[in-house]
C-alpha cells in the first residue's frame, strides 16, 4: 500500500488539495470554492452522495430525486420521483396533466433553482 496523498478533487474536475493516505477523517469538503459558491450545498452533496434529495424550481416544480451530476450552468438529476414532478397549482386541478414521469432523468438550468434540500423528510 502507498503511502502517497490521497488528491481530492472537486467535481468540476479541479484538484483542491490532499490528504495522507492513512486518514480515517473524510470530513473535509470535496468540492473547490467555485463550485461551494456556485451551487447550493444540498446539490453538492447530491453530486458525491446518491440519497434523498428534493429542489424546487422558481416556475414551482419540484422534484425528489436521488442523484445530481452538475455541468456548468446545468444539472442532470437522476432518480426523480415521477409523483414530485408536478406543478403545486396543478395539484389542485383535477383536469391538470403532470410533467412526464422522467424515466432517464431531467437537466435543469441551475439558474432556475430556487431552493436545494438534502433529505427532506429525514433520513
Ligand atoms: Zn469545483
Amino acid at each position: 500500500m502507498s503511502d502517497d496523498p490521497i488528491w481530492i478533487t472537486c467535481i468540476c474536475g479541479r484538484r483542491i488539495g490532499t490528504v495522507p493516505a492513512d486518514t480515517t477523517d473524510w470530513s473535509t469538503p470535496d468540492y473547490c470554492n467555485d463550485c461551494a459558491a456556485r451551487y447550493p450545498a444540498a446539490l453538492l452533496k447530491a453530486a458525491q452522495d446518491p440519497f434523498s434529495y428534493a429542489l424546487g424550481l422558481v416556475t414551482g416544480e419540484v422534484f425528489w430525486f436521488q442523484e445530481a451530476t452538475l455541468n456548468g450552468e446545468w444539472v442532470h438529476l437522476s432518480g426523480v420521483d415521477p409523483e414530485g414532478a408536478l406543478l403545486d397549482r396543478d395539484r389542485a386541478r383535477s383536469d391538470a396533466l403532470p410533467l412526464p414521469p422522467f424515466i432517464r432523468g431531467v437537466d435543469v438550468r441551475t439558474s432556475a433553482i430556487a431552493w436545494c434540500a438534502d433529505a427532506p423528510y429525514g433520513s
